[in-house]
């Protein structure tokens, strides 16, 4: 099975329900506050260890009890946490998430220990690459070291799978030789803005130089474009009851798929699969199938 070294954030997610979004300058009382783990490049990570892959996370949490909660959450779940730093000034990343009696939500996201993931980090921790054959990132983390990487990646021949979320504009220095670019449909748009179809915008971004654009399409399944073509792969059919996580669950199925030595194709049919499971079931992170839910699903 190949190393995969995830790039990313680790925010604790406080889901704060209340009876309605409050207005400016309105104090309302909550009904109930719960602390989740979070952040894509935990989730990602977590989706992969459950489903037995050997991932290595390079992130920053604050030393705070938040910060201990999600570092122990990443180790419990077979995460390799020897590039996670404790940052002494930063509180660890947060996302405040209010949810309505109506279901309605607004979420404000505060980066902190998460936007000291610097140069100097991805340098101390160098060694893991050697002989990693992945390194997977997103983007809440600062731009330099997302570029730094690459070039780290691109010197030791690891492959680079990047999710543009939240997706900003991308230099050629990131996207030129990308292995794999995996927007989903709203962040291809606010990548490729103006008019243009699914996949006028894709060639597009495709036209750039990643080797693989992968586009996921919430129900409707994804779309692949390479070299080979454009080709449509459809979502599992599955009763939808939270579809929190679900893209983070597709890219950590693919991922492990492709660690696992499956083609892409193979690896993406896994990938919907996972993320099929994931949306069958309530909550970011607690939905994220293991190996034995997958094989009981398969059965
Ligand atoms: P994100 O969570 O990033 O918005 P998507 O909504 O595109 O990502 O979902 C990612 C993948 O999850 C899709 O490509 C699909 O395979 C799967 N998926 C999403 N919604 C459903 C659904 N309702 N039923 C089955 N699979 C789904």
């Amino acid at each position: 099975m190949a190393k995969i070294v995830v790039v990313g954030s680790i925010n604790m997610d406080v889901v704060i329900r209340v009876p309605h979004i409050p207005i400016e300058g309105e104090t309302i009382m909550a009904r109930s506050v719960q602390y989740y783990g979070g952040g894509k490049g935990a989730n990602q990570a977590i989706a992969m260890s459950r489903l037995g892959g050997d991932v290595h996370m390079i992130g920053r949490v604050g030393k705070d009890a938040h910060g201990q909660r999600l570092y122990d959450n990443l180790l419990e779940n077979g995460t390799k946490t020897a590039g996670v730093e404790w940052d002494e000034d930063q509180p660890s990343g947060t996302a405040y998430i209010y949810v309505s009696d109506r279901g309605e939500n607004n979420i404000v996201v505060f980066s902190g220990a998460n936007s000291k993931v610097d140069v100097a980090q991805i340098n101390r921790y160098e060694h893991l690459f050697d002989d990693a054959e992945y390194c997977l990132m997103q983007m809440e983390i600062p731009r330099e070291t997302i570029e730094h990487t690459v070039q780290v990646c691109k010197q030791k021949g690891v492959k680079i799978i990047l999710n543009p979320a939240p997706a900003q504009p991308l230099s050629d220095q990131i996207l030129e030789g990308l292995y794999i670019l995996i927007p989903n449909e709203s962040e291809l748009d606010l990548l490729c803005p103006g008019p243009g179809s699914l996949e006028e915008k894709s060639a597009k971004l495709y036209g750039s130089g990643v080797q693989n654009l992968i586009v996921t399409l919430g129900a409707k399944g994804s779309m692949l474009m390479n070299e080979a073509g454009v080709k449509y792969f459809p979502a599992v059919p599955v009763k939808p009851v939270d579809t929190t996580a679900a893209g983070d669950s597709f890219i950590g199925g693919l991922t492990i798929g492709l660690s696992n030595k499956m083609d892409l194709e193979a690896a993406i049919q896994y990938a919907s699969l996972v993320a099929a499971i994931t949306v069958s079931k309530m909550g970011a992170q607690a939905s994220l199938p293991d190996l034995a839910a997958v094989e009981a699903y398969l059965a």
